[in-house]
């Protein structure tokens, strides 16, 4: 009788809607076992599709030591765009155990006709144009990431955040809207209209699901400080999860 291969054990490293649509196109496949990882930044977060392990590894060698004690065959670095450490770690912990990688990432935003777009490296470039340019603001940011515009006491910030800021970094003028995307166009310019807002100031996520603000800053003509992707290492890459599949050999 010929003896069944051993599953391949596929690790993603999730906390994005691209991790959780790859785990269910994976799991219950024969001859495959998928775990996905979180950080467990998120109180409650939603489960993935088959196994899930949540928190850090201990750095690349943790997750070395991880890939070799759980039998992992391939690690699908499906993090979010601005998830930069755990992408190195992924290449480190995978060229040391000779694991197979591979980078799941959704595409860029690009500006099209008729956007203005200022993009930037880092927030404190973000600040020092804002503190320059801009009298209303939209601050389109994680709740931990508002600290470099704390200190523009002349500029009125409207403050989008999933979770109220804890703490509040002491803004002069700030109101703070507590929502989670996806939103839509009629949404977005109903905000930028209704607070008269200048200037959006984002990340370079890219994805559906919050990229009606872009379009609303292009019909009312709101500038849009684009804060640029860090830099991760060079791997193979796809944008979606068929390519995934394909990949893995499963297609
Ligand atoms: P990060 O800076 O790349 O990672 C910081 C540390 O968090 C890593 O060194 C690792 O700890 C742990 N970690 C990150 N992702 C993990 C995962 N999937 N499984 C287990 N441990 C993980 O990441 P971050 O910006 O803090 O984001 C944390 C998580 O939130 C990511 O999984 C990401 O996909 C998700 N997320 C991030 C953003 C964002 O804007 N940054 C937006 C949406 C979702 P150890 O070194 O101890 O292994």
């Amino acid at each position: 009788m010929p003896v069944p291969e051993p599953a391949l054990a596929v690790l993603v490293l999730g906390g994005t809607s691209e991790g959780y649509a790859l785990a269910e196109a994976l799991a219950g496949r024969p001859g495959l076992r998928v775990v996905s990882s979180l950080a467990g930044r998120t109180a409650a977060p939603r489960r993935p599709a088959g196994e899930v392990r949540i928190g850090g590894f201990g750095g690349a060698e943790g997750l070395a030591a991880y890939l070799r004690d759980a039998g992992i065959g391939a690690v699908i670095d499906a993090t979010h765009p601005f998830a930069s450490r755990m992408g190195w770690n992924a290449a480190t912990a995978c060229a040391a155990t000779a694991t197979r990688l591979l980078r799941l990432e959704r595409p860029a935003w690009l500006p099209g006709p008729g956007d203005r777009w200022q993009n930037v490296a880092d927030w404190n470039e973000a600040a020092a144009w804002v503190g320059a340019q801009a009298r209303r603001v939209l601050l389109a940011l994680g709740r931990q990431e508002l600290a470099a515009f704390a200190g523009l006491d002349h500029v009125r910030f409207l403050i989008r955040s999933v979770d109220r800021p804890d703490p509040m970094p002491p803004f002069a003028q700030a109101e703070i809207v507590l929502a989670r995307g996806p939103f839509t166009e009629a949404d977005e310019l109903a905000l930028l209209q209704s607070r008269g807002i200048d200037s959006i100031v984002c990340k370079n996520s890219g994805g559906t699901a919050t990229d009606a603000k872009l379009a609303a800053a292009r019909q009312l003509g709101v500038r849009v400080v684009m804060r640029q992707r860090p830099a991760r290492p060079v791997l193979p890459t796809v944008p979606g999860v068929a390519a995934a599949l394909a990949w893995l050999g499963r297609p």
